[in-house]
């Protein structure tokens, strides 16, 4: 089977320049620049030939940050990875990482074999894990080493939710002193959750209980302080630290530091931190629930720092933390109780979209946009170069973008299982026309030609992205 792909621009992490790219099963077979004559001869043996001209081709976004059906709060988020990961595809995501999590009292493995359960033979994108520490002891930092022999190189540990996630620094210097010898990459979520607890209680007690609340009781001076504790704590171990869902100035400052000093620190954001705010957790009634998630939105004026870490190389991936709650009835848990919303909000699918925005306005240049989606999210959780590039030997995970189609985002068009958007409305210039995952047709101008069960599980390779 092969397809040329003719007469577009060739994004990557380093440029664009006219490219015509060649793709045999599978994975990229070549590339020829338009004046070589090369793709004439390609067009010969051709079993498809597509026309890019006014395209842009770029490799398959890679969300590294995402939760299909997950358990919380006594809900599941709404969309299984078969619907989850269709809805990825359809908005140029050709993989997705997910969090296998351990249940407290049993072993890692257990977490992960239960998420490969939900994951095996239903997703139509490739797909990876990171797992979940929940419960630090012996056998468990065991464990991690022979995850990493198993390709799940990525442990994430929390800060935040006492109780239930929650690690002591004690468990998370133990975490981390074990990754610093196996090669994992520890991910943070960074909150002071025993001291948001506290502020939290006290909400409660004054009444105060509708949705903002829970936006005003995680303060992102928190978020500053888990960061930078988070930060110091892998400094004393040498482990490289990846802190998740960055939301804040606080927390952003940290890791700028942290990579000054020429320590392996880095950090994702996420389109709702770029585009929303608290604003939006105070609309009227119990609208604002649908705005919830952890860390939350912050006031406007945090966007601007966060876009301008995009653009320096502060913070280095985009992910989505896709953890969708409809809401009606799961969202609507939380009426009368900011603190039994669900929290989390859908995104997998117009984080590209979203993303390009940024391009469009002048934030980030257009191979800044490949390389936070795609490419540093690939050499990060060690997929580079099967992933997150277009190179001869690399997966035929491509993207035919159209820069000036024009869209409005709603939930009634969007493929997510979820009944609402975060983004009803919002006009966008650009739109993904054709996605491929490895060399085959999944999603071709407005339909979707993909399976459940395409997609495969990766096995990851350590973190490339290390000073
Ligand atoms: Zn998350």
């Amino acid at each position: 089977m092969r397809t040329l792909i003719r007469g577009g621009t060739l994004v990557s992490a380093e440029g664009a320049e006219p490219a015509d790219v060649l793709v045999e099963d599978e994975i990229v077979a070549a590339i020829a620049s338009p004046g070589s004559g090369l793709a004439d001869v390609w067009q010969e043996g051709a079993d498809t030939v597509v026309d890019a001209s006014g395209r842009y081709v770029i490799p398959g976004g890679i969300d590294a940050h995402t939760h299909m059906e997950m358990p919380f709060g006594g809900t599941w988020s709404s969309d299984t990875f078969e619907t989850g990961t269709r809805a990825a595809a359809w908005g140029g995501t050709t993989m997705i990482i997910d969090f296998a999590i351990q249940t407290k009292g049993e072993s890692l493995a257990a977490g992960v074999d239960t998420w490969r359960e939900k994951s095996d033979g239903v997703c139509a994108i490739d797909y990876s894990l990171h797992a979940i520490i929940t419960d630090v002891n012996e056998s468990s930092l065991k464990e991690m080493d022979a995850l990493v022999g198993e390709g799940v190189t990525s442990f994430k540990l929390f800060m935040a939710y006492p109780g239930v996630f929650y690690s002591t620094d004690k468990d998370i210097l133990r975490a981390m002193d074990r990754a610093a010898g196996n090669g994992a990459l520890i991910m943070m979520h960074a909150e002071n959750g025993i001291a948001i607890d506290a502020i939290v209680e006290s909400a409660v007690a004054r009444g105060q209980t509708d949705p903002i609340f829970h936006g005003l009781t995680r303060p992102a001076e928190l978020e500053g302080e888990a960061a930078a504790r988070a930060i110091r704590l892998a400094q004393v171990t040498k482990a490289p630290l990846y802190i998740v869902h960055l939301s804040s100035e606080p927390a952003l400052d940290a890791v700028v530091e942290a990579r000054s000093r020429g320590q392996n620190t880095f950090a994702e954001t996420c389109p709702q931190y770029l585009f929303l705010s608290q604003d939006d957790m105070a609309r009227p009634g119990f609208e604002g629930a649908k705005f919830v998630c952890t860390p939350p939105l912050r006031p406007r004026e945090h966007q601007a720092v966060l876009w301008r870490g995009l653009r320096t190389d502060q913070l280095s991936v985009v992910s989505t933390d896709h953890c969708p709650f409809c809401y009606a009835e799961q969202k609507e848990l939380g009426v009368g109780d900011f603190t039994k919303i669900p929290n989390g909000l859908p995104g997998v699918e117009h984080r590209m979209d979203l993303i390009y925005q940024g391009v469009v306005a002048g934030q980030i240049s257009l191979p800044r946009w490949v390389e936070i989606t795609s490419t540093t999210p690939a050499k990060m959780f060690g997929l580079y170069p099967k992933k997150g590039v277009i190179a001869p030997g690399s997966d035929a995970d491509i993207v035919v973008y159209d820069p000036s189609a024009t869209q409005v985002i709603s939930a009634s068009t969007h493929h997510m299982a979820v009944d609402y958007s975060c983004y009803e409305g919002m006009q966008i210039t650009g739109r993904v026309e054709r996605v491929y995952s490895r060399g085959r047709p999944v999603i071709e101008g407005g339909t979707y030609l993909g399976s459940a069960g395409h997609g495969r599980f990766v096995s990851r390779a350590l973190c490339q992205g290390l000073q």
